[in-house]
Protein backbone atom coordinates (compact mmCIF):
# COMPACT_ATOMS: atom_id res chain seq x y z
CA UNK A 1 0.00 0.00 0.00
CA UNK A 2 1.49 3.26 -1.02
CA UNK A 3 0.38 5.83 1.51
CA UNK A 4 2.51 8.20 0.20
CA UNK A 5 0.72 8.47 -3.08
CA UNK A 6 -2.61 7.93 -1.52
CA UNK A 7 -2.03 11.33 0.69
CA UNK A 8 -0.87 13.16 -2.48
CA UNK A 9 -4.03 11.82 -4.25
CA UNK A 10 -6.14 12.69 -1.38
CA UNK A 11 -4.62 16.21 -1.11
CA UNK A 12 -5.06 17.07 -4.50
CA UNK A 13 -8.81 16.25 -4.01
CA UNK A 14 -9.39 18.38 -1.07
CA UNK A 15 -7.73 21.16 -2.69
CA UNK A 16 -9.55 20.82 -5.54
CA UNK A 17 -13.07 20.80 -3.53
CA UNK A 18 -11.99 23.63 -1.50
CA UNK A 19 -10.82 25.72 -4.42
CA UNK A 20 -14.61 24.81 -5.88
CA UNK A 21 -16.42 25.90 -2.76
CA UNK A 22 -14.18 29.26 -2.11
CA UNK A 23 -12.63 27.58 1.01
CA UNK A 24 -8.70 27.57 2.21
CA UNK A 25 -7.45 24.40 1.52
CA UNK A 26 -5.88 24.72 5.21
CA UNK A 27 -9.17 24.48 6.83
CA UNK A 28 -9.71 20.94 6.37
CA UNK A 29 -7.89 18.92 8.92
CA UNK A 30 -7.30 15.46 7.88
CA UNK A 31 -7.98 12.67 10.58
CA UNK A 32 -6.50 8.95 9.28
CA UNK A 33 -9.05 6.12 10.53
CA UNK A 34 -6.80 3.59 11.57
CA UNK A 35 -9.40 0.74 12.60
CA UNK A 36 -8.52 -2.36 11.57
CA UNK A 37 -5.25 -1.77 10.75
CA UNK A 38 -1.84 -2.37 13.04
CA UNK A 39 0.48 -0.33 14.46
CA UNK A 40 2.82 -0.75 11.65
CA UNK A 41 0.48 1.13 9.42
CA UNK A 42 -0.09 3.55 11.83
CA UNK A 43 3.81 4.27 12.07
CA UNK A 44 3.97 4.52 8.22
CA UNK A 45 1.32 6.89 8.09
CA UNK A 46 3.31 8.88 10.67
CA UNK A 47 6.47 8.92 8.61
CA UNK A 48 4.59 10.35 5.76
CA UNK A 49 3.62 13.33 8.45
CA UNK A 50 0.43 11.79 9.56
CA UNK A 51 -0.28 12.77 13.10
CA UNK A 52 -3.91 12.61 13.77
CA UNK A 53 -5.77 9.31 13.75
CA UNK A 54 -9.24 7.78 14.72
CA UNK A 55 -10.43 4.46 16.21
CA UNK A 56 -13.37 3.39 16.47
CA UNK A 57 -13.09 1.16 19.40
CA UNK A 58 -11.99 1.49 22.60
CA UNK A 59 -9.98 -1.92 23.29
CA UNK A 60 -8.47 -2.11 19.78
CA UNK A 61 -7.31 2.00 20.07
CA UNK A 62 -5.56 1.26 23.73
CA UNK A 63 -3.41 -1.78 22.44
CA UNK A 64 -2.34 0.33 18.98
CA UNK A 65 -1.57 3.53 20.82
CA UNK A 66 0.67 1.91 23.07
CA UNK A 67 2.61 0.93 20.39
CA UNK A 68 2.49 4.01 18.12
CA UNK A 69 4.50 7.15 18.76
CA UNK A 70 3.78 9.12 21.93
CA UNK A 71 3.14 12.48 19.71
CA UNK A 72 0.34 11.05 17.60
CA UNK A 73 -3.01 12.18 18.83
CA UNK A 74 -5.78 9.78 18.58
CA UNK A 75 -9.97 10.86 18.24
CA UNK A 76 -12.72 7.98 19.28
CA UNK A 77 -15.04 8.30 16.37
CA UNK A 78 -17.32 5.04 17.18
CA UNK A 79 -19.99 4.50 19.45
CA UNK A 80 -19.05 4.47 23.35
CA UNK A 81 -20.14 2.33 25.97
CA UNK A 82 -20.38 3.69 29.36
CA UNK A 83 -17.58 0.94 30.99
CA UNK A 84 -15.08 2.54 28.66
CA UNK A 85 -15.66 5.78 29.35
CA UNK A 86 -12.36 5.47 32.03
CA UNK A 87 -10.36 4.41 29.25
CA UNK A 88 -11.52 6.87 26.48
CA UNK A 89 -10.94 9.60 28.96
CA UNK A 90 -7.37 8.62 29.65
CA UNK A 91 -6.53 7.35 25.54
CA UNK A 92 -7.94 9.90 23.33
CA UNK A 93 -7.69 13.67 22.76
CA UNK A 94 -11.04 13.87 21.55
CA UNK A 95 -14.28 12.14 21.65
CA UNK A 96 -16.56 12.60 18.81
CA UNK A 97 -19.39 10.34 19.69
CA UNK A 98 -21.19 11.70 22.03
CA UNK A 99 -24.41 10.21 21.11
CA UNK A 100 -26.61 10.63 24.49
CA UNK A 101 -27.02 12.94 27.72
CA UNK A 102 -25.75 10.19 29.80
CA UNK A 103 -22.72 8.81 28.04
CA UNK A 104 -21.46 12.77 28.89
CA UNK A 105 -22.26 12.70 32.26
CA UNK A 106 -20.28 9.87 32.29
CA UNK A 107 -17.34 11.42 30.12
CA UNK A 108 -17.75 14.05 32.83
CA UNK A 109 -17.28 11.93 35.76
CA UNK A 110 -14.09 10.16 34.79
CA UNK A 111 -12.62 14.00 33.33
CA UNK A 112 -13.24 14.97 36.75
CA UNK A 113 -11.46 12.31 38.29
CA UNK A 114 -8.61 12.62 36.00
CA UNK A 115 -8.09 16.07 36.52
CA UNK A 116 -8.73 17.14 32.19
CA UNK A 117 -10.99 18.58 30.24
CA UNK A 118 -12.32 16.42 27.75
CA UNK A 119 -13.21 17.77 24.34
CA UNK A 120 -16.41 16.27 21.91
CA UNK A 121 -18.06 16.23 19.02
CA UNK A 122 -21.51 15.52 19.29
CA UNK A 123 -22.42 12.56 16.81
CA UNK A 124 -25.82 13.31 14.86
CA UNK A 125 -27.58 10.69 12.73
CA UNK A 126 -28.94 13.03 10.37
CA UNK A 127 -30.46 10.71 8.14
CA UNK A 128 -32.17 8.97 10.58
CA UNK A 129 -30.95 5.82 10.09
CA UNK A 130 -32.20 2.69 12.51
CA UNK A 131 -28.13 1.01 11.90
CA UNK A 132 -26.67 3.64 13.31
CA UNK A 133 -25.68 5.96 16.97
CA UNK A 134 -26.34 9.49 16.98
CA UNK A 135 -29.06 12.40 18.20
CA UNK A 136 -31.62 13.25 16.14
CA UNK A 137 -31.02 16.43 14.56
CA UNK A 138 -34.46 18.16 17.25
CA UNK A 139 -32.55 16.11 20.05
CA UNK A 140 -29.44 17.88 19.95
CA UNK A 141 -30.83 21.40 19.90
CA UNK A 142 -33.20 20.25 23.39
CA UNK A 143 -30.37 19.19 25.19
CA UNK A 144 -26.90 21.11 23.87
CA UNK A 145 -27.29 23.42 26.84
CA UNK A 146 -27.27 20.63 29.66
CA UNK A 147 -24.28 18.83 27.44
CA UNK A 148 -22.35 21.91 26.85
CA UNK A 149 -23.32 22.86 30.84
CA UNK A 150 -21.01 20.22 32.05
CA UNK A 151 -17.79 21.55 33.53
CA UNK A 152 -15.22 18.96 32.45
CA UNK A 153 -16.61 18.69 28.69
CA UNK A 154 -15.86 21.56 26.04
CA UNK A 155 -18.44 20.74 22.53
CA UNK A 156 -16.44 21.51 20.07
CA UNK A 157 -18.91 20.90 17.21
CA UNK A 158 -20.98 18.00 15.26
CA UNK A 159 -20.02 14.72 13.74
CA UNK A 160 -21.83 12.52 11.34
CA UNK A 161 -21.71 9.51 9.31
CA UNK A 162 -23.23 9.61 6.11
CA UNK A 163 -25.64 6.66 4.62
CA UNK A 164 -23.61 4.48 2.15
CA UNK A 165 -24.16 5.77 -1.32
CA UNK A 166 -22.58 4.74 -4.14
CA UNK A 167 -22.97 8.05 -5.77
CA UNK A 168 -21.77 10.62 -3.15
CA UNK A 169 -23.98 13.73 -4.62
CA UNK A 170 -26.91 11.83 -3.15
CA UNK A 171 -25.25 12.60 0.63
CA UNK A 172 -24.98 16.28 0.04
CA UNK A 173 -28.16 17.45 1.98
CA UNK A 174 -26.93 15.32 4.74
CA UNK A 175 -23.85 17.37 5.18
CA UNK A 176 -25.58 20.31 4.09
CA UNK A 177 -28.34 19.39 7.22
CA UNK A 178 -24.98 19.41 9.74
CA UNK A 179 -23.78 22.49 8.40
CA UNK A 180 -27.62 23.98 8.85
CA UNK A 181 -27.48 22.54 12.44
CA UNK A 182 -24.28 23.74 13.33
CA UNK A 183 -25.55 27.46 13.28
CA UNK A 184 -28.40 26.47 15.14
CA UNK A 185 -26.05 25.07 17.84
CA UNK A 186 -24.36 28.60 17.79
CA UNK A 187 -27.61 30.60 18.05
CA UNK A 188 -28.53 28.90 21.01
CA UNK A 189 -24.68 28.95 22.73
CA UNK A 190 -23.94 32.28 21.71
CA UNK A 191 -20.63 31.02 20.59
CA UNK A 192 -18.70 29.43 17.77
CA UNK A 193 -18.19 25.83 17.34
CA UNK A 194 -15.07 25.41 16.16
CA UNK A 195 -15.76 21.30 13.96
CA UNK A 196 -18.02 19.67 11.67
CA UNK A 197 -16.36 16.19 11.47
CA UNK A 198 -18.00 14.57 8.20
CA UNK A 199 -16.87 12.97 5.35
CA UNK A 200 -14.83 9.53 4.64
CA UNK A 201 -13.12 8.17 1.78
CA UNK A 202 -16.57 7.85 -0.02
CA UNK A 203 -17.75 11.17 -0.07
CA UNK A 204 -15.06 13.36 1.88
CA UNK A 205 -15.06 16.23 -1.28
CA UNK A 206 -19.14 16.38 -1.15
CA UNK A 207 -18.64 16.87 2.58
CA UNK A 208 -15.56 19.41 1.90
CA UNK A 209 -17.75 21.38 -0.23
CA UNK A 210 -20.41 21.88 2.38
CA UNK A 211 -18.03 23.14 4.88
CA UNK A 212 -16.21 20.41 6.22
CA UNK A 213 -13.41 21.29 8.99
CA UNK A 214 -12.51 17.45 9.29
CA UNK A 215 -12.67 14.72 7.42
CA UNK A 216 -12.20 11.33 8.51
CA UNK A 217 -10.42 9.08 5.66
CA UNK A 218 -9.61 5.02 6.43
CA UNK A 219 -9.44 3.08 3.10
CA UNK A 220 -8.70 6.35 0.64
CA UNK A 221 -5.06 6.53 2.50
CA UNK A 222 -4.44 3.10 4.25
CA UNK A 223 -6.18 1.03 1.87
CA UNK A 224 -9.36 -1.55 3.07
CA UNK A 225 -8.65 -3.10 6.83
CA UNK A 226 -9.07 -6.30 8.07
CA UNK A 227 -12.91 -6.78 9.46
CA UNK A 228 -13.30 -6.54 13.09
CA UNK A 229 -13.30 -9.55 15.22
CA UNK A 230 -16.26 -9.88 17.33
CA UNK A 231 -16.06 -8.68 20.79
CA UNK A 232 -15.18 -11.87 22.97
CA UNK A 233 -18.32 -14.30 23.89
CA UNK A 234 -20.53 -12.51 20.88
CA UNK A 235 -19.56 -14.40 17.96
C1 LIG B 1 -14.46 3.61 9.47
C2 LIG B 1 -14.88 5.00 9.69
C3 LIG B 1 -14.42 6.04 8.86
C4 LIG B 1 -13.50 5.83 7.66
O1 LIG B 1 -14.10 5.05 6.67
P1 LIG B 1 -13.43 4.94 5.20
O2 LIG B 1 -14.59 4.69 4.32
O3 LIG B 1 -12.46 3.82 5.25
O4 LIG B 1 -12.79 6.24 4.91
C5 LIG B 1 -14.82 7.33 9.16
N1 LIG B 1 -15.62 7.60 10.22
C6 LIG B 1 -16.08 6.62 11.02
C7 LIG B 1 -16.96 7.00 12.16
C8 LIG B 1 -15.74 5.31 10.79
O5 LIG B 1 -16.21 4.35 11.61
Amino acid sequence: MDISANLNNVRQRIAGACARAGRQAGSVTLLTVSKGHPAETVCAAAAEGLTLFGENRVQEARVKIGQCPGRLQWHLIGHLQSNKCRDAVHFFAMIQSVDSLALALEINKWAEKSARTMPVLIEVNVAGESSKFGYAPDRVLGELKQLNALSKIEVHGLMTVAPYAPDPEKVRPVFRRLRELKGQCEDILGAPLAHLSMGMSGDFEVAVEEGATMIRLGSALLGPRVAPKPPAGEA
